[in-house]
């Protein structure tokens, strides 16, 4: 469950960006999520729904979009999407490589009720 823990980084980080606005609360929480990180939907918003009660955030909305996973292959540099646990060049059949998008896991924007403050 390491949802709970990427939870409570969100929770935590929105409160400093709430309570650097003023204290208000926390209308939504936009994130960027990287297919590398593999994280359960389902259990995040879980997570999010348990850890923000009695916070600015309690009747804030969890949105995010996901990032595609892109490996370039150490061999020939063919660019390609990971469609398994084994990366395997489409190209040359080279394993592995070098993650060039997919491990993202950031706040991309958090609203307040009455304004929008990202970054
Ligand atoms: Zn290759």
């Amino acid at each position: 469950m390491h949802e709970f823990s990427i939870a409570e980084a969100i929770v935590h980080a929105a409160q400093e960006v709430a309570q650097a606005h003023g204290g208000g609360k926390v209308e939504a929480v936009r994130l960027r999520i990287g297919e590398l990180r593999q994280v359960v939907p389902e259990a995040l918003l879980f997570a999010f729904d348990v850890l923000k009660q009695e916070t600015p955030l309690a009747e804030a909305s969890l949105q995010w979009e996901n990032v595609p996973a892109r490996v370039r292959c150490r061999e020939c540099h063919t660019e390609y999407h990971p469609e398994d646990v084994f990366w395997e060049c489409p190209a040359c059949g080279a394993f592995g490589g070098e993650v060039l998008a997919g491990e993202e896991l950031e706040i991309i924007g958090v609203t307040l009720w009455g304004g929008t403050h990202g970054d």
